[in-house]
């Protein structure tokens, strides 16, 4: 008989596409555990600013953001047909939209603003209060939850991770150049790293994981045995 084990929190952090929430899923399916996927919510904020006027080039109008910030509602819902987590801003399916270049274009200057992070950070504690989630994003295991019982962080070399996020959104009828991707990547990545509030940085009892060389499969397995190891089965 399966012996009941106590719900933890798996957190899983790392650079942009190098494959977190593809792992992040798998796992939280076979354990039955929630997945939450935190840069869905940045995403989410950003498109609200690009359909509402909020950015001048790259300048973002940080008062009126502000003002609307508390009125943003960013939720998931799972696609019955798919069986996969779909995020809503407002009530409005909006996944498709949030994964397009011109939201990844602008999510990393959104997301380093303070009281946006503020706002998500205090939804994802919500969210993760009662345990049994996997949450994916740069500072899960840094800032939301410090006290994850499982951490992980993962990264594989910029080209590799351009070619992952080319090969998806071609997948999905994207018109993307490989050149586009890289410079995306590289620049979320230096902006990540370098903001003021919760820099992306591995958190000192993380466990690094570089998936340059793993198959997926190669890296659910890998992920399933240090939850085994946590729950101790
Ligand atoms: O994970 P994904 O690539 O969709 O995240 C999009 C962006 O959201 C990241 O490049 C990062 O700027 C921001 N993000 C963040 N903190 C998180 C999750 C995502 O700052 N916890």
């Amino acid at each position: 008989m399966e012996t009941q084990t106590s719900k933890i929190v798996i957190a899983i952090d790392g650079f942009s596409s190098c494959g977190k929430s593809t792992m992040a899923k798998e796992l939280a399916r076979k354990i039955g555990y929630v997945y939450i996927d935190t840069g869905a919510m940045y995403r989410a904020v950003t498109l609200y600013c690009l359909n509402n006027g909020l950015f001048d080039g790259d300048a973002i109008d940080e008062a009126k953001l502000r003002k609307a910030m508390n009125g943003l509602k960013i939720t998931f819902k799972i696609n019955q047909e798919t069986g996969k987590p779909e995020t809503y801003l407002n009530g409005e399916n909006v996944e498709k939209e949030i994964r397009s270049m011109r939201v990844s274009d602008k999510v990393s200057p959104v997301s380093a603003i303070p009281f946006v992070r503020e706002a998500m950070v205090k939804q994802q504690q919500e969210l993760g209060k009662q345990k049994g989630v996997v949450m994916d994003g740069r500072d899960i295991g840094t800032t939301v939850f410090p006290d994850a019982e499982l951490k992980i962080f993962v990264t594989a070399s910029p080209e590799i991770r351009a070619q992952r996020r080319v090969d998806e959104l071609l997948k999905k009828g994207a018109d993307v150049s490989f050149e586009e991707v890289l410079d995306n990547v590289k620049k979320r990545d230096y902006i990540d790293q370098h903001r003021d509030v919760s820099p992306l940085r591995k958190a000192d009892d993380a466990i690094l994981l570089d998936n340059s060389n793993m198959t997926i499969a190669e890296q659910d397995a890998w992920l399933q045995e240090q939850y085994n190891r946590v729950v101790g089965k």
